[in-house]
């Protein structure tokens, strides 16, 4: 796995220099393109900048560039036909510093081991942020599950389970629902581990059916944080959030329940999209109808009200409010220059690319970055566990309470490090997070 290096900062004689000049801006260039195709490169020109900006020792920097663990599972499954399957998981620790790896799985046929390792850091420092005490990892299968009976989902999941061995646990690395996976795969995931260990334990997944030790909130947590991050940004660029115009891209189990909260703050749903196309309707829409619909057939695709729009004319739209909750890299910087919303909160990891993020600074736009827009999910997990733990229940209203205080609280760092350094509050994530794993590692020391 080769991740982009940073320019040198060796200086050089005069000479040297001019070579070292161009080609630092080659590899400046080079970077950028990767940026715009690989969600690994993106995260890395991240973490440079924050890096950068907060002259961080480089030992350190050394460390928190490179995932602390990759791995690459055969995971062969029996279809319904008899046949045999094998497809390939990942599972990647990024940093664990702060306290056991925490990050999804998802079933898609985008996974890949750069796609995992940049989504394993960006939940390192999405725990960071929002300063909950884990660290990031995260997992997939590549695999198009839409093409799967339940039988196989289950096998896929027990396959894989057994493929990462003794890699996760409630101390080590505790997943969670992620793309196209849901409760009921974290109850195969609890059940494979569990026999495994040969006793039950609730606390090695997150996003638990309720009966099982899920926590109350968690279904909605992320699309509840997506709520609260944009409530925030909305008042803080001087927009009233009764009647802002939204659109939500993608109508999973983010988007929708983001749509759902945000509609019930008084906001006007007036376009929605989802894989297989988007909808317009100045009226707006009824999350809690599209909701159901969707529940139910799957898709947008039928749904009998608005007008439909290209992909382009949606991102186009002159709205409040931009949510991109569906995949990496659907704001680029072939399209950015179109976008004509005042506010983009992320409810995706890492929909827009570095490129695209230039453009929306320069046009004034200001983006909720997805390591803190969308880390609500991760804090009902950290509750989640937390209840596990201790064997014990919390009401609805607490755990809404204690996430929209942390998501709170989040917001307003993020808001004052971005004010004091003069940068976006993308950086500003980004500087706070590193700033904080980083700072763990001083404290623990290294092995020399
Ligand atoms: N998959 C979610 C995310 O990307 C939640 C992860 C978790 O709860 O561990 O933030």
């Amino acid at each position: 796995m080769s991740i982009p290096q940073p320019p040198s900062d060796h200086p050089g004689n005069g000479l040297q220099g001019v070579a070292l000049q161009t080609s630092r801006a080659e590899r400046a260039a080079a970077a950028a393109d990767a940026a715009e195709r690989s969600p690994l490169a993106a995260m890395i020109v991240r973490f440079d900048q924050a890096a950068d900006l907060l002259e961080l020792e480089p030992g350190v920097r050394r460390i928190l560039r490179e995932p602390e663990m990759q791995l690459a599972v055969a995971v062969p499954v029996m279809r319904d036909s008899g046949e045999m399957d094998v497809f390939t998981g990942y599972r990647v620790q990024h940093n664990t510093a702060r306290g056991p790896g925490k990050g999804g799985i998802r079933f898609d046929l985008h996974v890949s081991m750069d796609e995992v390792t940049a989504l394993a850091a960006w939940m390192t420092w999405k725990c960071a942020v929002v300063d909950v005490p884990f660290g990031g990892a995260k997992g997939g299968i590549l695999c198009d599950p839409s093409g799967m009976s339940k039988g196989e989902l289950e096998r896929l999941t027990r396959s894989y389970v057994r493929g990462l061995g003794d890699v996760i646990g409630p101390d080590k690395d505790v997943p969670a629902p992620d793309v196209n996976t849901n409760a009921q795969v974290m109850a195969w995931v609890l059940d494979a581990y569990s026999r495994q260990i040969g006793h039950t334990v609730t606390s090695v997944v997150t996003g638990k059916p309720i009966e099982l030790g899920g926590s109350l909130g968690r279904g909605d947590a992320t699309g509840r944080g997506v709520m609260l991050a944009s409530r925030a940004a909305l008042e803080y660029v001087g927009l009233p959030v009764a009647g802002a115009t939204v659109a939500v891209q993608g109508f999973g189990n983010v988007g929708s329940a983001a749509a759902r909260l945000l509609q019930a703050e008084g906001c006007r749903i007036v376009a929605i999209a989802d894989r297989t196309g988007a909808i317009f309707d100045a009226a707006g829409f009824d999350s809690e109808d599209a909701t159901k619909w969707v529940r139910k057939h799957g898709t947008l695709a039928e749904y009998p009200r608005g007008e439909r729009l290209s992909d382009a004319e949606f991102l186009a739209l002159e709205v409040d409010l931009l949510v991109p909750a569906a995949l990496e890299g659907v704001l680029t910087r072939d399209n950015a220059a179109t976008v004509r919303a005042r506010v983009v909160c992320e409810g995706a990891n890492g929909p827009t690319t570095p490129g695209a993020d230039d453009i929306l600074n320069a046009n004034g736009i200001l983006v909720v970055p997805d390591i803190l827009a969308n880390a609500g999910g991760v804090t009902v997990s950290y509750f989640e566990w937390v209840q596990n733990r201790a064997a014990y229940m919390w009401s609805e209203d607490i755990v809404n309470d204690r996430l929209r205080e942390i998501m709170t609280r989040g917001f307003l760092s993020v808001r004052d490090q971005a004010e004091k350094h003069g940068v976006s509050l993308r950086t500003a994530a980004y500087m706070l997070a590193v700033g904080r794993v980083a700072a763990v590692h001083h404290l623990r020391g290294v092995y020399a």
